[in-house]
Protein backbone atom coordinates (compact mmCIF):
# COMPACT_ATOMS: atom_id res chain seq x y z
CA UNK A 1 0.00 0.00 0.00
CA UNK A 2 1.13 3.62 -1.08
CA UNK A 3 2.15 5.28 2.17
CA UNK A 4 1.69 8.86 2.33
CA UNK A 5 2.45 10.96 6.25
CA UNK A 6 1.92 14.10 7.36
CA UNK A 7 4.68 15.28 9.19
CA UNK A 8 3.41 18.50 10.94
CA UNK A 9 6.35 21.31 11.51
CA UNK A 10 8.00 19.58 8.76
CA UNK A 11 9.72 22.95 7.28
CA UNK A 12 12.22 22.95 9.92
CA UNK A 13 14.29 20.87 12.26
CA UNK A 14 13.03 17.31 13.51
CA UNK A 15 10.05 17.60 11.20
CA UNK A 16 12.39 18.24 8.11
CA UNK A 17 14.66 15.72 9.24
CA UNK A 18 11.90 13.65 9.12
CA UNK A 19 10.36 14.63 5.81
CA UNK A 20 13.59 13.54 3.75
CA UNK A 21 13.90 10.10 5.98
CA UNK A 22 10.26 9.32 4.90
CA UNK A 23 10.71 10.35 1.38
CA UNK A 24 13.83 7.85 1.48
CA UNK A 25 11.67 5.03 2.80
CA UNK A 26 8.89 5.75 -0.35
CA UNK A 27 6.54 8.03 1.78
CA UNK A 28 4.71 10.54 0.02
CA UNK A 29 4.79 13.36 2.45
CA UNK A 30 3.25 16.28 3.42
CA UNK A 31 4.86 19.10 5.05
CA UNK A 32 2.97 20.76 7.17
CA UNK A 33 4.10 24.23 8.08
CA UNK A 34 2.83 27.09 10.35
CA UNK A 35 4.83 30.30 8.59
CA UNK A 36 8.28 29.33 7.16
CA UNK A 37 6.38 29.03 3.45
CA UNK A 38 9.87 28.81 1.95
CA UNK A 39 11.55 26.54 4.29
CA UNK A 40 8.57 24.06 3.30
CA UNK A 41 8.63 24.61 -0.09
CA UNK A 42 12.42 23.92 0.19
CA UNK A 43 11.54 20.37 1.92
CA UNK A 44 9.40 19.56 -0.89
CA UNK A 45 11.92 20.39 -3.60
CA UNK A 46 14.43 18.68 -1.53
CA UNK A 47 12.27 15.38 -1.55
CA UNK A 48 11.51 15.60 -5.09
CA UNK A 49 15.44 15.87 -5.57
CA UNK A 50 15.30 12.57 -3.60
CA UNK A 51 12.98 11.14 -6.07
CA UNK A 52 10.01 11.34 -4.34
CA UNK A 53 7.21 13.11 -3.62
CA UNK A 54 5.80 15.37 -1.21
CA UNK A 55 3.74 18.91 -1.14
CA UNK A 56 3.60 21.91 1.09
CA UNK A 57 0.09 22.70 3.40
CA UNK A 58 0.57 25.96 6.07
CA UNK A 59 -1.68 24.71 8.79
CA UNK A 60 -1.45 25.90 12.25
CA UNK A 61 -2.05 22.99 14.29
CA UNK A 62 -3.87 24.74 16.93
CA UNK A 63 -6.80 25.63 14.98
CA UNK A 64 -9.57 23.41 14.26
CA UNK A 65 -10.52 24.62 10.57
CA UNK A 66 -6.74 24.33 9.87
CA UNK A 67 -6.05 20.98 10.84
CA UNK A 68 -9.45 19.57 8.84
CA UNK A 69 -7.65 21.59 5.81
CA UNK A 70 -4.58 20.05 5.87
CA UNK A 71 -5.69 16.54 6.38
CA UNK A 72 -8.31 17.11 3.14
CA UNK A 73 -5.27 18.28 0.91
CA UNK A 74 -3.39 15.37 2.03
CA UNK A 75 -6.12 12.83 0.44
CA UNK A 76 -4.90 14.52 -2.83
CA UNK A 77 -2.13 12.14 -2.24
CA UNK A 78 -3.94 9.49 -1.50
CA UNK A 79 -5.47 7.70 1.94
CA UNK A 80 -3.25 9.17 4.51
CA UNK A 81 -1.31 6.39 6.09
CA UNK A 82 0.88 8.05 8.48
CA UNK A 83 1.09 10.58 10.76
CA UNK A 84 4.16 12.47 12.69
CA UNK A 85 2.52 15.10 15.58
CA UNK A 86 5.37 16.64 15.36
CA UNK A 87 4.79 20.77 15.31
CA UNK A 88 5.32 22.10 18.23
CA UNK A 89 7.02 25.29 20.65
CA UNK A 90 9.08 25.64 23.74
CA UNK A 91 8.96 28.94 25.95
CA UNK A 92 11.01 31.44 27.90
CA UNK A 93 12.81 29.63 30.23
CA UNK A 94 12.01 30.74 33.86
CA UNK A 95 10.37 29.67 37.13
CA UNK A 96 6.68 29.04 37.35
CA UNK A 97 5.86 31.75 39.22
CA UNK A 98 7.56 34.00 36.43
CA UNK A 99 5.56 32.58 33.52
CA UNK A 100 3.46 34.56 31.59
CA UNK A 101 -0.04 33.50 31.00
CA UNK A 102 0.01 34.33 27.36
CA UNK A 103 2.94 31.96 27.19
CA UNK A 104 1.28 29.35 29.19
CA UNK A 105 -1.51 29.15 27.09
CA UNK A 106 0.29 29.38 23.92
CA UNK A 107 2.67 26.12 24.79
CA UNK A 108 -0.69 23.97 26.12
CA UNK A 109 -2.72 24.98 22.37
CA UNK A 110 0.06 24.29 20.04
CA UNK A 111 1.61 21.33 22.11
CA UNK A 112 -1.29 20.24 23.55
CA UNK A 113 -4.44 20.83 21.80
CA UNK A 114 -2.77 21.03 18.66
CA UNK A 115 -1.45 17.25 18.58
CA UNK A 116 -4.71 16.48 19.79
CA UNK A 117 -6.90 17.59 16.73
CA UNK A 118 -4.05 15.80 14.39
CA UNK A 119 -4.25 12.74 16.70
CA UNK A 120 -8.21 12.67 16.07
CA UNK A 121 -8.40 14.03 12.53
CA UNK A 122 -5.78 11.09 12.03
CA UNK A 123 -8.42 8.50 13.28
CA UNK A 124 -10.85 9.51 11.76
CA UNK A 125 -9.22 9.33 7.89
CA UNK A 126 -7.16 6.03 8.19
CA UNK A 127 -10.12 3.96 7.87
CA UNK A 128 -7.22 0.81 6.57
CA UNK A 129 -5.02 1.40 9.12
CA UNK A 130 -2.10 3.42 9.98
CA UNK A 131 0.56 4.51 12.32
CA UNK A 132 1.25 7.91 13.93
CA UNK A 133 4.36 9.13 15.97
CA UNK A 134 3.83 11.62 18.64
CA UNK A 135 7.25 13.73 19.07
CA UNK A 136 7.05 14.46 22.97
CA UNK A 137 10.55 15.23 24.81
CA UNK A 138 12.75 13.84 27.44
CA UNK A 139 11.23 16.78 29.76
CA UNK A 140 8.23 15.40 29.90
CA UNK A 141 9.63 12.65 32.71
CA UNK A 142 11.93 15.13 34.13
CA UNK A 143 9.91 18.23 34.58
CA UNK A 144 12.42 20.89 33.68
CA UNK A 145 11.77 22.50 37.03
CA UNK A 146 13.33 26.51 36.65
CA UNK A 147 13.25 26.28 33.14
CA UNK A 148 9.37 25.68 31.28
CA UNK A 149 7.43 23.25 33.93
CA UNK A 150 4.22 24.31 31.72
CA UNK A 151 6.42 22.73 28.17
CA UNK A 152 7.56 19.56 30.41
CA UNK A 153 3.66 19.64 31.04
CA UNK A 154 2.88 19.30 27.76
CA UNK A 155 5.20 17.02 26.36
CA UNK A 156 3.29 14.70 29.25
CA UNK A 157 0.17 15.33 28.07
CA UNK A 158 1.52 13.94 24.75
CA UNK A 159 2.85 10.92 26.81
CA UNK A 160 -0.85 10.24 27.88
CA UNK A 161 -2.21 10.85 24.50
CA UNK A 162 -0.05 7.92 23.03
CA UNK A 163 -0.95 5.57 25.72
CA UNK A 164 -4.90 6.24 25.64
CA UNK A 165 -4.72 6.31 21.73
CA UNK A 166 -2.75 3.22 21.19
CA UNK A 167 -5.00 1.09 23.16
CA UNK A 168 -7.98 2.67 21.91
CA UNK A 169 -6.89 2.42 17.91
CA UNK A 170 -5.24 -0.99 18.50
CA UNK A 171 -7.94 -3.01 17.21
CA UNK A 172 -8.41 -0.78 13.94
CA UNK A 173 -4.89 -1.68 12.89
CA UNK A 174 -3.68 2.23 13.80
CA UNK A 175 -0.56 2.10 15.45
CA UNK A 176 0.51 4.64 17.52
CA UNK A 177 4.36 5.57 19.62
CA UNK A 178 5.69 8.49 20.72
CA UNK A 179 9.76 9.70 20.67
CA UNK A 180 10.97 11.75 22.95
CA UNK A 181 13.85 13.77 22.47
CA UNK A 182 16.52 15.27 24.33
CA UNK A 183 18.33 18.38 23.33
CA UNK A 184 18.31 18.32 19.65
CA UNK A 185 20.33 20.92 17.49
CA UNK A 186 17.06 22.89 16.16
CA UNK A 187 16.32 26.68 16.58
CA UNK A 188 13.12 25.62 19.02
CA UNK A 189 16.12 27.02 21.67
CA UNK A 190 15.93 30.46 20.29
CA UNK A 191 12.53 30.96 22.18
CA UNK A 192 14.40 29.97 25.16
CA UNK A 193 15.79 33.75 25.33
CA UNK A 194 18.93 31.99 26.20
CA UNK A 195 21.63 32.81 23.08
CA UNK A 196 23.44 30.06 25.00
CA UNK A 197 21.32 27.27 25.80
CA UNK A 198 23.53 24.52 24.15
CA UNK A 199 26.53 25.15 25.60
CA UNK A 200 24.60 25.97 28.91
CA UNK A 201 22.88 22.53 28.68
CA UNK A 202 25.99 19.82 27.04
CA UNK A 203 27.24 19.42 30.37
CA UNK A 204 24.30 17.49 31.38
CA UNK A 205 23.63 15.24 28.41
CA UNK A 206 25.54 11.86 29.54
CA UNK A 207 26.95 11.54 25.40
CA UNK A 208 28.54 14.72 25.57
CA UNK A 209 26.57 16.23 22.84
CA UNK A 210 23.25 17.54 21.44
CA UNK A 211 21.64 15.19 19.31
CA UNK A 212 21.02 15.80 15.21
CA UNK A 213 17.73 16.07 13.95
CA UNK A 214 18.07 13.06 11.96
CA UNK A 215 19.15 11.09 14.82
CA UNK A 216 15.31 12.04 15.49
CA UNK A 217 14.13 11.15 12.08
CA UNK A 218 15.38 7.71 12.55
CA UNK A 219 13.77 6.62 15.54
CA UNK A 220 10.35 8.12 13.89
CA UNK A 221 10.79 6.02 10.63
CA UNK A 222 11.10 2.91 12.18
CA UNK A 223 8.19 3.54 14.56
CA UNK A 224 6.42 4.37 11.28
CA UNK A 225 7.56 1.29 9.22
CA UNK A 226 6.56 -2.33 9.45
CA UNK A 227 9.28 -3.12 10.82
CA UNK A 228 7.76 -1.75 14.21
CA UNK A 229 4.74 -3.95 13.46
CA UNK A 230 4.20 -4.95 17.19
CA UNK A 231 5.03 -1.49 18.75
CA UNK A 232 2.56 0.42 19.77
CA UNK A 233 1.76 2.77 23.10
CA UNK A 234 5.64 3.29 23.16
CA UNK A 235 7.16 6.21 23.74
CA UNK A 236 11.10 5.59 22.59
CA UNK A 237 13.71 7.98 24.62
CA UNK A 238 16.38 9.17 22.29
CA UNK A 239 18.21 11.50 24.71
CA UNK A 240 21.87 10.63 24.75
CA UNK A 241 21.44 9.34 28.17
CA UNK A 242 19.05 11.79 29.47
P1 LIG B 1 11.84 23.93 15.36
O1 LIG B 1 13.14 23.75 14.68
O2 LIG B 1 11.54 25.21 16.07
O3 LIG B 1 10.67 23.63 14.30
C1 LIG B 1 9.34 23.68 14.73
C2 LIG B 1 8.43 23.30 13.61
O4 LIG B 1 7.08 23.32 14.12
C3 LIG B 1 8.47 24.28 12.46
O5 LIG B 1 8.30 23.55 11.26
C4 LIG B 1 7.29 25.19 12.73
O6 LIG B 1 6.71 25.73 11.56
C5 LIG B 1 6.31 24.20 13.34
N1 LIG B 1 5.29 24.84 14.16
C6 LIG B 1 5.44 25.53 15.30
N2 LIG B 1 4.24 25.94 15.77
C7 LIG B 1 3.32 25.48 14.88
C8 LIG B 1 1.92 25.58 14.80
N3 LIG B 1 1.20 26.25 15.71
N4 LIG B 1 1.30 24.99 13.76
C9 LIG B 1 2.02 24.32 12.83
N5 LIG B 1 3.35 24.19 12.85
C10 LIG B 1 3.99 24.78 13.86
O7 LIG B 1 11.59 22.78 16.46
P2 LIG B 1 12.19 21.31 16.62
O8 LIG B 1 13.31 21.39 17.58
O9 LIG B 1 12.39 20.67 15.31
O10 LIG B 1 11.00 20.63 17.41
C11 LIG B 1 10.10 19.72 16.80
C12 LIG B 1 9.37 18.98 17.91
O11 LIG B 1 10.33 18.28 18.70
C13 LIG B 1 8.59 19.87 18.86
O12 LIG B 1 7.38 19.26 19.20
C14 LIG B 1 9.49 19.98 20.08
O13 LIG B 1 8.80 20.25 21.26
C15 LIG B 1 10.11 18.59 20.07
N6 LIG B 1 11.38 18.51 20.80
C16 LIG B 1 12.46 19.21 20.38
C17 LIG B 1 13.63 19.11 21.11
C18 LIG B 1 14.89 19.86 20.73
O14 LIG B 1 15.82 19.90 21.55
N7 LIG B 1 14.97 20.46 19.55
C19 LIG B 1 13.69 18.29 22.23
C20 LIG B 1 12.57 17.59 22.62
C21 LIG B 1 11.41 17.68 21.88
P3 LIG B 1 7.31 27.08 10.87
O15 LIG B 1 8.65 26.66 10.31
O16 LIG B 1 6.34 27.43 9.81
O17 LIG B 1 7.44 28.08 11.96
Amino acid sequence: MEQVTIVTGGSRGIGAATCLRLARDGHRVVVGYRSAAGAAHGIVEAVAALGGHAIAVRADTALEDDVVALFEAAAGLGPVTGLVNNAGIASTLGRLADVRADELRRVMEVNVIGAFLCARQAARVMTRGGAIVNVSSSAATLGSPGNYIHYAASKAAVDALTLGLAKELAAEGIRVNGVAPGFIDTEIHEQTGDPDRAANVVSRIPVGRLGTPDEIAEAIAWLLSPAASYATGATLRVAGGL
